[in-house]
């Protein structure tokens, strides 16, 4: 984990909130998309744990309010991973051709699927475990699939919140 990384978070708040607002907040997730897609090749996906901002927020700023049961083996499963994939994908390029090119509405896309799979993230972040969402999480699976034969695809996370209630470090490996 990086000095950064706790406060990476607020960067979600700031694109799904202030995104509504001004849509260009929205193509912070282009730098989120390359940043990932530089890195995993090499690291796998060390970007998870340490600068992907939507990590940061379920594991700082969610795991208070988590319930913290095991991740249902499913979500890890590529017979739910894959058809997530396609379907946010081809949900997102879908939705970039009707804008026509215009700046504002191509945000506006970006901006939606932050608060999609933000949403996503809460919710089973709240009734099963901060990281259910990166079970299945479609940047997460790009990055398996460019690096996941890279053993630093396996990473450790001291998660802070969850380390003080179990006084352990968590160790978080996502094949
Ligand atoms: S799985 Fe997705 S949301 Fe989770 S840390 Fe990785 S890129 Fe971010």
């Amino acid at each position: 984990m990086l000095k950064i990384t706790p406060y990476l978070g607020i960067m979600v708040l700031i694109v799904s909130i202030g995104g509504i607002f001004y849509p260009r907040l929205g193509y912070f997730l282009l730098l989120v998309f390359a940043g990932l897609m530089i890195i995993a090749p090499f690291r796998g996906r060390w970007f998870c744990g340490n600068l992907c901002p939507r990590g940061s927020f379920v594991d700082f700023w969610l795991a208070p309010l988590s319930r913290k049961l095991r991740i249902p083996p499913l979500f890890r499963s590529m017979w739910l991973r894959a058809p997530i994939f396609v379907a946010l994908m081809g949900f997102m390029v879908f939705r970039i051709i009707q804008t026509e090119g215009i700046v504002d509405k191509i945000g506006m896309v970006f901006v939606t699927l932050c608060i999609l799979t933000t949403s996503i993230a809460i919710l089973f972040g709240v009734i099963i475990a901060p990281r259910a969402w990166c079970s299945f999480c479609p940047m997460g699976t790009l990055q398996r699939a460019m690096g996941g034969k890279n053993t630093s695809s396996k990473w450790t996370l001291r998660n802070a919140s969850i380390a003080a209630s179990a006084r352990r470090s968590v160790q978080c490996s996502f094949p």
